[in-house]
């Protein structure tokens, strides 16, 4: 192996050393596997440009922060964790002496809030900024404000291989952009001659069985969007015939390290890496010669109605496309295969667009809040985001009573929300569980709507899975129970897959599901809202406190049934909507619809289907309600003609709730 000395971005090293000295902003384009991510920091290390401070870099991905951060150990002959360290969600790997530290950008948001100043951090690197996630884009922005106001000896390094620099370098107040050539194969391109509309699986197997049959020499890297389609193509590989044995191997975030590590590790066979776009340019892997690109991706987005992040597939940009491409060019000359048209490429966007204009911004409206910044639509944003979707941000957060209704400050539930790992309303939902003893309840629901669905679909003439689905739905108030009572029975059996299977609930979701619920529940713990010696409540009493929780952190999709046993419904702000044929909640007058989306319908306006629905009693709205709503839902009881004065009630459990929390002294700031 040649000395990390040999990579291209050595031959500007003393370019970057230079620039840091003199200015405390570099902006840093060089293309993928030149040794940005392995290099850089080092660079900033033993050319003493953070003093004796900590180099932190971000990373989008987790497991890009934790390869990342073992290899830079390994070139340094240090343990990991000693000089070199990594820390992502729940796993930390740092100590008193950690210098470079390789992070996702939640942590070094987390940091800011216990320390406003990063007193202990030298320079921040933001590496693969082109992916333009929200939360980096809120880092570089928090970052340039702290720069500007407290820190002028912090140091900021922008890092990417396809950055548009030149717009970030202005809003860094044109700061110096270094760009290294780097060296690269040409890679030819091949697409389909017209569209096929069998599985991407199968086609992405074909095609690496025609690179096979070629006698083309080579690692070869297929880019599919998530786990299931990198297992369908594990599946289709091994179904296929071809004349030479070779070793596939998956690649994701949710394998295990050491799994994660066999994509990198020498192999005597030809190796062919089924990843997510993790491979796209977060992760370099020697000896790749062949991509074969599915052209697709999961992308989160916010849907403004649903009120949760969602992951669609979706034809990743043109920019992401020759990013893949790329990395068949590195050693030597390569091979691209994509699998869609000419013409569905010139129909592609050019780039991705930034997140911050497609998500949901309760969590990040909240953590700027937190840290005294109450404008978040007119905060110094490199791009800024849609001020609709903070003023709709802003009145979910004041009905959730995390912000003051009059003064707009945070609330004492507002700090406690920020200290729990999911969006507002879950977290609003786990601190009124703490009022109602109804926590770990209350973290399952928050677990179960975290990943993808528990339940498969159910087939119209599939009668014994419905039959056996039956079983869970032994309570008509909540689906959110339904999917409990199904959680309960993968557990008791041990999440086997057989068993699992024929209550069409999918044992690898349910597997996920109890360990992100024994993380929200630690997270419970630590914020003191939950004992978990406490003797449980009754299950009826549970039963209740949990429908009410679950209103608490949805009373905005409060829904009244317009006549009994029919599946339309008057919704808040004057909308209309059909609750779903599957949900169990079909008695009930009203309910809270965890789940609003817009289903394709003719004519000029959409239906809204509301789903995950629980229902509710009027005089919990009464009681509960936060005067603010009022307007918007009043409607729904003139309809009845009564109730119109309950409405009106003060937030008075809010205001008791808060009290209450000032009086434990959760959260002293
Ligand atoms: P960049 O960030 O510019 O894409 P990296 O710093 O990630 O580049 O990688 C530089 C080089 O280091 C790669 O070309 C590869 O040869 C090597 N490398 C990086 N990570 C690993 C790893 N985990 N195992 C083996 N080699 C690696
Ligand atoms: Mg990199």
């Amino acid at each position: 192996m040649p000395a990390p000395t040999a990579l291209p971005i050595w031959k500007i090293h003393a370019d970057i050393l230079r620039t840091l000295q003199v200015g405390n902003r570099l902006v840093l384009v060089a293309p993928t596997g030149s040794g940005k991510t392995t290099q850089v920091p080092q660079m900033l290390l033993d050319g003493g440009i953070a003093g004796d401070k900590m180099i932190v870099v971000l990373q989008p991905r987790r497991v890009a922060a934790r390869t990342v951060a073992t290899r830079v150990a390994w070139e340094r002959e240090s343990k990991l964790g000693a000089e070199v360290g990594y820390q992502i969600r729940f796993d930390d790997h740092t100590s008193v002496g950690t210098r470079i530290c390789f992070v996702t950008e939640g942590i070094l948001l987390r940091w800011l809030q216990d320390d406003s100043t990063l007193a202990n951090i030298g320079a921040v690197v933001f590496d693969e900024f082109h992916e333009r996630n929200l939360l980096s884009d809120v880092a570089l922005a928090l970052v340039k404000n702290l720069q500007q106001s407290q820190r002028p000896d912090l140091v900021m390094v922008v890092m990417s291989a396809t950055l548009d620099a030149e717009p970030v370098a202005a809003y860094l107040n044109l700061c110096p952009i270094l760009v290294s050539e780097g060296q690269s194969f040409p890679v030819e391109v091949e697409y389909l001659s017209h569209p096929d509309l069998r599985p991407l699986t199968l086609q992405a197997a074909e095609a690496v069985e025609r690179i096979i049959h070629e006698r083309n020499p080579g690692d070869i890297l297929v880019f599919m969007p998530g786990r299931g389609e990198i297992n369908g193509t594990l599946d289709a590989l091994r179904g296929l015939r071809t004349q030479e044995r070779v070793s596939c191997i998956p690649l994701h975030g949710e394998l295990e390290p050491q799994e994660q590590d066999r994509a990198f590790a020498p192999n005597s066979l030809r190796k062919v890496i089924v990843a997510t776009n993790v491979a796209e340019t977060s992760i370099t892997i020697d000896g790749i010669r062949h991509v074969v690109d599915s052209g697709v991706a999961r992308v989160a987005r916010y849907d403004a109605e649903r009120g949760i992040g969602t992951l669609l597939l979706e034809p990743i940009s043109r920019a992401s496309a020759d990013q893949r491409k790329g990395r068949a060019g590195r050693t030597a000359p390569g091979t691209c295969h994509r699998l869609w048209t000419v013409i569905g490429h010139k129909d592609r966007e050019a780039r991705n667009t930034p997140e911050i204009q497609r998500s949901d911004l309760a969590e990040v409206v909240l953590l700027l809040h937190s840290l005294g910044i109450r404008e978040a639509a007119t905060f110094d944003w490199l791009d800024k985001p849609d001020p609709q979707a903070v003023e709709r941000a802003e009145r979910l957060l004041t009905m959730l009573g995390a912000l003051h209704e009059e003064q707009g400050n945070l609330t004492p539930i507002g700090r406690q929300m920020l200290r729990l790992p999911m969006h507002p309303r879950y977290s609003r939902m786990l601190i009124e569980a703490s009022q109602r003893g109804c926590v770990p309840d209350a973290a399952l629901c928050a677990a179960l709507v975290s990943g993808r669905d528990l339940l498969a679909r159910l087939d119209r003439d599939d009668a014994q899975t419905k039959s056996a689905r039956e079983m869970f739905e032994d309570s008509e108030d909540s689906d959110f129970i339904t999917l409990m009572r199904a959680y309960d029975f993968a557990k008791e059996n041990g999440f086997s897959f057989e068993r699992c299977r024929s209550y069409g609930i999918n044992a690898q979701v349910a597997r996920q599901v109890e360990q992100t619920f024994q993380q929200i529940l630690n997270a419970a713990q630590q914020q003191r809202l939950h004992d978990r010696d406490a003797a449980p409540v009754s299950a009826a009493k549970n039963e209740e406190a949990l429908r009410r929780c679950i209103m608490a952190g949805f009373a905005d999709q409060l829904a009244k049934r317009r006549v009994p046993g029919r599946p339309e419904c008057d919704l808040t702000e004057h909308r209309q909507g059909q609750l779903v044929r599957e949900s169990v909640v079909q008695a009930a007058t009203f309910l809270v619809a965890a789940n609003l989306r817009d289903a394709p319908s003719r004519g000029a306006s959409s239906l809204t289907l509301l789903s995950l629905a629980t229902s509710v009693k009027p005089e919990w709205i009464a009681e509960m309600f936060p005067q603010h709503l009022s307007t918007t839902i009043e409607h729904l009881f003139d309809a009845q003609n009564k109730r119109v004065a309950a409405v009106k009630l003060v937030r008075y459990r809010d205001l008791v709730i808060e009290q209450k929390a000032q009086q434990r002294d959760l959260d002293p700031i």
